[in-house]
């Protein structure tokens, strides 16, 4: 027996939990719109935790150090690029609403700042990124005072490997060294960064580490190790750790899918039902029908179909990897409302000759386009429906993975949506009002 839809009604909802759904749910909450969030597992669970703006700027190899001042130079190359069509002053705001709000709830991240900071990847290289967790705070502090310090490892644990780190950044930092150690109450064979990570949520398995980690420590007054410290609370967990140990200690991401990744998604799937928004984890969009007043969204769980009225909908479903977009033989499509995709002429421009051109791949810079309300654009050049909205790694003009700018295009494009949004759902002097 098939049973009616299961439907509900809302003023914004956000397709895709990805870092542009998840802060425009933030945006949205702070601004009171009633908000329900669609997202099914996507490439969250994979980032680092770093959050970058501008990283490297095209045709050249040099990491970017100011990033605002980045942003003029990238404004006047590339004015299509969806961080030239924001004021530097909004992404500030967006990057600071989205870590502030984190941090409230027990996730803290640095603020961002004039410039870039030089951050550990898991192989021990140095990548630009502008807001980390506070638990990975220390590392490029340490780097930068060049303080002895030492890279713990574990026995088991794959995608991490402290010799790795040691080995890549020695040369820069000579009071490195590494050490590999077994972690408390594991058996022998492999282990797991995300069920180490759940067992430091445990004092006593805290305790354990903090006597290997002292004795380990030798001179060194700094610790590094792969980030498992703690999957809900890290930055309790982190303190706690530095307090019982007396060293002071820092994270480095580990190979996805890592750690931190997962941390932001679990915090997203707890802490955002309890500001009141409705959360749909884990699921696809299968139909999104445009009306004047809005947009039907319909989807499908364990229970049977569900419908959601939406007066406005931010479409922040990604590229590839999480199904924003699909590559077929023949061109690319956007597959919810099958929206005009900028991308090479045809299949053979895709790619260029070599891997490694600094100039990058068309490809990857292929998407929708937007007006500057970040509406998308239809077949005729106007915007689709003027509820609907735009924002992240699926806007065209823009190779994050190249630029480093990841997070970047995705807290200021959802911002950029939300404020164009709010504005839609309440008159255009609902900027003016604030937010709580
Ligand atoms: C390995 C890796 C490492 C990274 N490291 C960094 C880093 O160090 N620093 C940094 O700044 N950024 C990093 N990123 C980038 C970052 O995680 C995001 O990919 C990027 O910011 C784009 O975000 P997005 O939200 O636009 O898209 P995505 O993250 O791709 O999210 C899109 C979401 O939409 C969902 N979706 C798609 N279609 C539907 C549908 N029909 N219904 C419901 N949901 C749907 C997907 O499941 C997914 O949840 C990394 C990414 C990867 C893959």
């Amino acid at each position: 027996m098939s049973h009616p839809p299961r439907s509900f009604s809302t003023e914004l909802a956000v397709i895709g939990s990805g870092i542009a759904g998840l802060a425009a749910t933030i945006f949205a909450v702070n601004r009171h719109l009633a908000t329900a969030l669609v997202g099914h597992s996507g490439a969250l669970a994979y980032t680092t935790g770093y959050l970058d703006l501008l990283g490297r700027l095209e045709g050249s190899s040099e990491a970017v150090a100011d990033p605002w001042q980045a942003l003029e130079q990238l404004r006047q190359t590339q004015p299509g690029h969806p961080l030239s069509r924001i004021a530097p002053a909004d992404i500030r705001l967006a990057f600071d609403e989205f870590t502030g709000f984190l941090g409230a709830s027990g996730f803290a991240y640095s603020r961002a700042a004039a410039h870039n900071v030089s951050a550990l990847t898991p192989a021990g290289t140095l990548k630009p990124t502008l807001c980390l967790p506070a638990t990975m705070a220390a590392g490029p502090r340490a780097y930068v005072e060049k303080a002895p310090c030492v890279i713990v490892g574990f026995e088991g644990l794959k995608g991490f490997s402290a010799a790795e780190v040691v080995a890549n950044l020695g040369a820069r930092w000579p009071d490195l060294s590494a050490r590999r150690i077994a972690f408390p109450d594991m058996a022998r064979g492999e282990v797991y960064a995300e069920v180490m990570a759940r067992s430091l949520e445990v004092p006593a398995t805290r305790e354990k580490l903090a006597v290997a980690l002292k004795g380990v420590a030798g001179q060194a007054q700094v610790i590094g190790l792969p980030a498992i410290l703690g999957m809900h609370r890290p930055d309790r967990v982190h303190a706690d750790l530095e307090q019982r140990t007396g060293l002071t200690l820092f994270e480095i991401p580990t190979m996805p899918p890592s750690v931190p990744g997962v941390r932001l998604r679990e915090w997203l799937e707890q802490t955002l039902p309890g500001k009141g928004v409705t959360l749909i984890p884990q699921h696809k969009v299968t139909a999104l029908n445009l009306a004047p007043d809005g947009a039907t969204l319909d989807l499908r769980d364990g229970f049977g179909p569900i419908r959601i009225q939406a007066q406005a909908v931010i479409l922040a479903t990604g590229r590839f990897l999480s199904g924003g977009l699909q590559a077929h033989p023949d061109a690319i499509r956007e597959p919810l409302l099958d929206l005009p995709v900028t991308q090479p002429a045809g299949r053979a421009d895709w790619y260029r000759e070599r891997y490694t051109d600094l100039r990058g791949h068309p490809i990857h810079r292929a998407g929708i386009e937007t007006d500057a309300a970040s509406r998308p654009l239809g077949r005729d050049g106007r915007p689709c429906s003027h509820r609907l909205f735009a924002a992240g790694a699926l806007l065209a003009h823009q190779d994050w993975i190249r630029s480093r700018s990841g997070a970047g295009i995705a807290i200021a494009t959802a911002y950029q949506a939300v404020l164009a949004a709010e504005s839609a759902l309440r008159g255009a002097s609902a900027r003016s009002r604030g937010f709580a």
